[in-house]
């Protein structure tokens, strides 16, 4: 049996098309959906594995990129948004109703990341996202409950689908972080 990585995912992930220039998330109610406005191209795109990134119902991953904030601008709803949880990291910000994470924000203009809104791209109807480059953070699907023994499968069929499975995130965002924490110490 073949393992579900993401529903997007397993279908085989669309090319990016050149020139691609954003779209529009809608939330999963089917009345009065919160709508975010994203203007620019989705980068480092990636099947997530940790406990903290929104997951369609039945995947094991989440599909999750970035995008610049300033071109992100919640355009309908905006009242049925809440921070799922303000004391981590990445603030994501939730519709009460429909649980579906529009987009997560970081506050701290210190961490590696800031000036950077994670978004889910599959809750556009466009085609040219910036398909799913590596899974990150596969290790810790056990902390959801998947069973270590299914974990060898997991890997393998995250390497069929031509992502590279990380414990953490990749190795060139991995550098990107300890560069960052090396500029803010002096030791670069
Ligand atoms: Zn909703
Ligand atoms: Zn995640």
């Amino acid at each position: 049996m073949t393992i579900a990585i993401h529903p997007q995912i397993d279908s085989g992930s669309k090319p990016a098309i050149e020139g691609f220039s954003g779209g529009t998330l809608s939330c999963k109610c089917s009345s009065n959906p919160v709508t975010v406005s994203i203007g620019a191209q989705s980068a480092h795109n990636h099947a997530c594995g940790c406990t903290q990134c929104w997951k369609p119902v039945g995947a094991l991953f989440s599909q999750v990129a970035v995008v610049s904030r300033d071109k992100v601008s919640v355009t309908s709803n905006e009242d049925k948004l809440e921070i799922v949880d303000p004391s981590v990291g990445i603030q994501r910000h939730a519709c009460k109703e429909c649980g579906t994470h529009m987009f997560g924000r970081i506050e701290d203009a210190s961490h590696p990341f800031f000036g950077l809104d994670f978004i889910h791209t599959e809750l556009s109807d466009e085609e040219g996202w910036s398909p799913p480059e590596f899974a990150a953070f596969v290790s810790s699907l056990i902390e959801s409950g998947t069973s270590p023994d299914t974990m060898d499968g997991v890997r393998a069929r995250l390497r069929e689908l031509g992502l590279e499975p990380y414990d953490c995130l990749s190795p060139p965002l991995m550098d990107a972080i300890a560069t960052h924490t090396a500029k803010a110490s002096g030791a670069l």
